[in-house]
């Protein structure tokens, strides 16, 4: 058989939004990356193969931004009836457009070679070509959520639920088991204008009333059928097919259910598609550094290392699922952000191995809230910004949290990663600058914090035609200027649809954003002259290069996608 040698500086096993995440970030600060993942599309459990809806923090303004938002705000722009194939598309052409990556699809990893306690490279099977591939790489990241590369390389893992009293979790069992969550196909619908019959396979399971569903909510309107959940009390990896065998008579069943088994206005609703490949909770963890506990994120995770932060409750599925007739899940409360510390982020005791997603180092009680998917993606960013980091310096993952754990989070707030109860160094020109504006106070805009946080907007507003300056002593070179702009935090996001209604309710940009705009500056011959101009901008990140010397720079928003104000969180020159 074909085999391909590739060297690179980093490699990313697993291609859900934790690794794409991974990989972009590592590769747009200059580390070149392999990006080995085993599906034809990219995303995981978000992608168009599992259909799950990407959710993060709850709370006011504590959405996650970075690489996410850009996804996802591409999305809402391209995507406004929510169709994964174009969802699938934009998450492939970001992978597909950085020159640092190299994206080996269809290839699933399965061998890797050792020297010593670090890992030299991995070899994955390229169904599409026959071809092996192996990948040499000095950083590896794990984000397979299955987490191949710990029984491949020795690395440390756990599964199942901790006992109560290991970390004094009060979630938790008396007893350590090796339950977990299960794994489900979800089922998508759409409304016609016409009745729809449905015949069942013979071989689906049969729900004859709502009695045989209880607790599972199933109004074609509104569920996403996340229920429709087993395995957590079998090997959610050796086990898989034959889930996912039982799992798809409880789709079809429920289908049936839904269509012939009673009154549940869907009569006029055609079954659209259902999921084959099994969409996975939970598995093995790495050990790291730390292990973040039910208690660290009641405590909120403020801890000095703090690189990404989660925010969704510990949301527990009984391991059961569909065989536990009682509440599918428990919402133990969580606060809304908590920390999430870098050393949780690589493994304890293999020395170049990264992990991201839902697989980083947790108990099984903090992994029920760090494990949705925008809390795998922010978490997957600041792997790839360490990776990126450490390989500039030649730094193992741990020594990068020993010697540049600053360093690191000033470039994930630079790359417009929120990270709680941080701020982030202003370049140096900003803050020298004589900062003013055509009306209301501009100063927000230089303090560090990219976001409402509390009552604090950390913003400035004006009319479109208004404008925001800098005035400096003396002639300043300029080469970026750099905008955080208002996407809404607050937007409900529903960036895909559970079913689809005959007249769906398309989704737009986040009608804050700034759509137009220019950069004006103030020339050596006393007139100011435009740098920079959008005309179609709908991202909340902007970062603009210019050459120019200027006496002063001014930022002119000159329309919105529908607010009456212009409303921006920072404007960084230097
Ligand atoms: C049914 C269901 C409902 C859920 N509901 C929500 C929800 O509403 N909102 C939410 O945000 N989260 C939800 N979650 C949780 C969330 O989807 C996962 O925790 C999250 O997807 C984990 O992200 P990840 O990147 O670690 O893994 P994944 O999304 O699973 O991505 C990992 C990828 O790695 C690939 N891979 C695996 N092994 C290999 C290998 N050997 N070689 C190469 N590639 C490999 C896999 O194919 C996979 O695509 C749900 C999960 C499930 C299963």
């Amino acid at each position: 058989m074909k085999h391909l040698n590739h060297v690179v500086d980093f490699c990313v096993v697993g291609g859900g939004l934790a690794g794409m995440c991974a990989a972009i970030a590592a590769a747009r600060r200059g580390a070149k990356v392999a990006l080995v993942h085993d599906r034809p599309m990219l995303g995981g459990n978000a992608s168009s193969e599992i259909r799950m809806w990407v959710c993060g923090a709850h709370g006011d303004n504590n959405h996650e931004t970075g690489i996410l938002e850009e996804l996802l705000l591409e999305n809402r722009y391209r995507n406004p009836l929510r169709n994964y194939s174009i969802w699938d598309s934009i998450l492939f052409e970001k992978a597909r457009a950085e020159a640092n990556i190299l994206p080996i699809l269809n290839c699933s990893v399965n061998a890797l070679e050792m020297d010593g306690q670090r890992i030299k490279a991995v070899t994955g099977w390229q169904l599409t070509t026959q071809t092996w591939h192996t990948v040499e790489a000095g950083l590896f990241a794990d984000c397979s959520g299955d987490s191949i590369l710990a029984p491949l390389s020795g690395a440390e893992f756990r599964t199942g639920r901790e006992a109560r009293a290991e970390f004094n979790e009060d979630i938790e069992p008396v007893e350590a088991d090796n339950k977990t969550m299960g794994m489900s196909l979800l089922i998508q619908a759409r409304e016609t204008d016409a009745p729809q019959p449905y015949i069942p396979p013979a071989w689906a399971n049969v729900y004859l009333s709502d009695a045989d569903l209880p607790y599972r909510e199933h109004d074609v309107q509104t569920s996403n059928f996340w229920w429709i959940e087993l395995g957590g009390e079998q090997d959610t990896i050796q086990d898989t097919e034959e889930i996912r065998d039982a799992l798809l008579k409880v789709a079809f069943g429920v289908w049936d259910h839904i269509k012939n088994r009673g009154e549940h206005g869907a009569a006029n609703w055609a079954l659209e598609w259902v999921g084959f490949l099994p969409g996975k909770r939970e598995s093995r963890r790495y050990l790291g550094d730390h292990i973040l506990t039910q208690n660290d994120v009641r405590a909120e995770g403020r801890f000095a290392d703090l690189v990404a932060y989660g925010g969704w409750t510990m949301d527990d599925h009984h391991p059961g699922g569909m065989a536990w007739p009682g509440e599918p899940t428990i919402y133990h409360p969580a606060p809304s952000p908590f920390g999430i510390p870098y050393r949780c982020l690589y493994s304890r005791n293999i020395g170049n191995l990264f992990c991201a997603g839902r697989n980083i180092s947790v108990t099984h009680a903090a992994m029920s809230a760090s494990r949705v998917m925008a809390t795998c993606a922010i978490v997957g960013q600041a792997v790839g910004t360490a990776a990126a980091l450490a390989v500039r310096h030649g730094l193992t993952p741990r020594e990068t949290g020993e010697q540049k754990i600053a360093d690191l989070k000033q470039a994930l707030m630079e790359d417009d990663c929120y990270l709680p109860w941080n701020s982030r160094r202003v370049p140096a020109l900003s803050l020298t600058a004589r900062l003013s504006a055509a009306q209301g106070q501009a100063e927000p805009l230089r303090n560090g914090i990219d976001r409402p946080v509390g009552a604090a907007d950390n913003g400035w507003s004006g009319s479109p035609g208004d404008w925001v300056e800098y005035a400096f002593e003396t002639y300043q070179p300029l080469r970026q200027v750099r905008l955080i702009l208002d996407s809404d935090l607050n937007r409900k996001e529903s960036p895909m649809a559970a079913n689809y209604p005959l007249h769906m309710e398309p989704v737009g940009v986040p009608q804050t954003l700034i759509r137009a705009f220019r950069i004006e500056a103030l020339g050596e011959d006393g007139t100011w002259q435009v740098v920079a101009r959008m005309t179609n901008n709908y991202q909340r990140q902007v970062r603009l290069d210019c050459d120019v010397t200027a006496r002063a720079v001014r930022f002119i928003p000159e329309a919105t996608w529908g607010a009456e104000k212009a409303h921006l969180f920072a404007f960084d020159v230097a």
